[in-house]
């Protein structure tokens, strides 16, 4: 049961080949094994799980439902959930219990879907190799000895190990796409504002959106299709109708155009990497599709002007945690000031006060025009030039991530190399274009991911693509060893 895919689970349940409670329950007895070595799920909500399980069934046996009810899935610890810890794996937040239902959770609650838990990643979604948790890091299911990539890691181990058919994520530099690159997993983070930030704890604002981990893109398009949508809780939230995703899959890819990003075949991508992204552009081409080079001659300036912009907003967005209104709170503090000063430091780790700090720096008097408004104007100048590239080609491809999984540890030292994981996710969102990830094949035994970034709300072309893709290969398909 535990290999079917959201679709598949949805068909046994529909045909009453097994029910919402049994598959639940299957996959509760799966976390309870597996997770104590994955450290993938922060809080197992089993009781919930099994009432809302009991009640979807009594939904199919009504006759009723849709394409997901009764299946479960897992939600990423920076979803506020009703009533159940919500941690953002920080100090911080380890009593928080939100009193609502983030719009995405609510959402596919409404859809019929059952909650696993709520799963383990990046401290406040800072991070690229899930090792920043308070809650210690996550071991990837190819290779437990390696990070599972980050920040969505927990969301990523737990459905390659399949201990979650699928799970929600959410991506502000690459923290869908590069752990489903690193898991031999399908990641999609749609066009910023196609899903509302509502309830989503926020880490940089401009650049914040939720998305998907799946075993393929079929359960991408069923996923995301019922989380995506206006929401007038969400300022940025854009208020454009949602297609069926699941209705374009089998669109031929004949005539399209695809791009092949230039300045992502550089120093820095393993050569056993790059030449699973040119087998991979093969076959694109088999499917009719036509190769063309296209440069953007400032997309290497990402990384840099991400590192000015995500600490700014960041340094802003956490101001809030103050330890009066919500979370932890120092012991005995001796006045005001010695509350704050000890709430924050004590409850926050070192990556996130490194982030606060320079995030600080670079919009404080003096240096914001210097910094900040320069990262702006650079962040137009790419955005610039995929508006440029999208006049040529319908979709671009390259890889998701230079390396293949990393050893735990690794670069936990060495910030600056840590950040360069993301040099090929973090230009969609600076530019706000939905991308995905998608298996391509395998070095050594560990996954790599192909990349496909899309115009503003082509989530259905990216989604086509991906599944024909799909259709003619089988790497999607592979289990790691001791989980099957
Ligand atoms: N690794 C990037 C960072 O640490 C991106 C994280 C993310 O997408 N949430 O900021």
């Amino acid at each position: 049961m535990h290999t079917l895919t959201l679709a598949g689970i949805s068909a046994g349940i529909k045909a009453r080949r097994f029910s919402s409670v049994e598959v639940t329950q299957h996959f509760l007895g799966r976390i309870e094994r597996l997770n104590p070595a994955l450290n993938a799920f922060i809080t197992v909500t089993a009781d919930q799980a099994l009432a809302q399980a009991a009640a979807a069934d009594q939904v199919v046996a009504a006759g009723k439902g849709g394409p997901l009810t009764g299946v479960p899935i897992a939600h990423k610890d920076i979803f506020c959930t009703d009533g159940v810890l919500t941690t953002c794996a920080s100090k911080m937040l380890s009593n928080f219990v939100s009193p609502y239902d983030a719009t995405v959770v609510r959402k596919l609650k409404e859809a019929g879907v059952v909650m696993l838990g709520k799963t383990n990643m990046d401290e406040f979604a800072m991070g690229s190799s899930n090792e920043t948790s308070w809650y210690g890091p996550v071991k990837n299911p190819w290779d437990l000895s390696r990070v599972p990539g980050g920040s969505s890691g927990g969301s990523a181990a737990a459905v390659a190990a399949r201990i979650a058919p699928a799970a929600t994520g959410t991506d502000t530099g690459g923290s869908i796409r590069q752990p489903a690159a690193l898991t031999a997993l399908t990641g999609i983070k749609p066009t910023y504002g196609r899903v509302s930030r509502y309830g989503m704890i926020a880490y940089a604002s401009s650049l914040d959106q939720g998305g998907v981990l799946t075993l393929n893109a079929e359960d991408a398009a069923l996923l995301l299709g019922a989380m995506s949508g206006f929401d007038e809780r969400d300022s940025t939230s854009v208020d454009l109708a949602v297609p069926d995703y699941t209705a374009t899959l089998n669109q031929p890819l004949k005539g399209i155009k695809v791009g092949i990003l230039k300045e992502f075949f550089g120093k820095g991508l393993e050569a056993t990497t790059e030449s699973l992204v040119r087998d991979a552009l093969e076959v694109y081409e088999r499917l009719g599709a036509t190769l063309v080079e296209v440069s953007l001659p400032n997309l290497p300036l990402s990384v840099p002007t991400y590192y000015v912009v995500a600490p700014a907003e960041c340094s802003s967005n956490l101001s809030r945690f103050d330890g009066v209104r919500f979370g932890y709170s120092c012991a005995e503090p001796k006045d005001l000031l010695d509350l704050y000063t000890r709430s924050r430091g004590e409850g926050f780790g070192a990556e996130v006060k490194r982030r606060i700090m320079t995030g600080t720096y670079v919009l404080s008097a003096g240096y914001y025009d210097a910094y900040y408004i320069k990262a702006q104007k650079v962040r137009q100048l790419i955005s610039d030039d995929f508006k440029r590239a999208f006049a040529q080609v319908d979709l671009l491809v390259g890889p998701t991530a230079p390396t293949t999984a990393f050893e735990l540890g690794a670069k936990v030292d060495d910030p600056i190399t840590m950040y360069l994981n993301d040099i090929y996710t973090i230009g969609a969102n600076l530019a706000g274009l939905p991308a995905m990830s998608i298996p391509c094949g395998f070095v050594e035994g560990l996954p790599v991911g192909l990349q496909l970034i899309g115009p503003h709300f082509a989530e259905a072309k990216l989604l086509n693509a991906a599944h024909q893709y799909q259709q003619q290969t089988e790497w999607h398909r592979r289990i790691p060893a001791g989980y099957a």
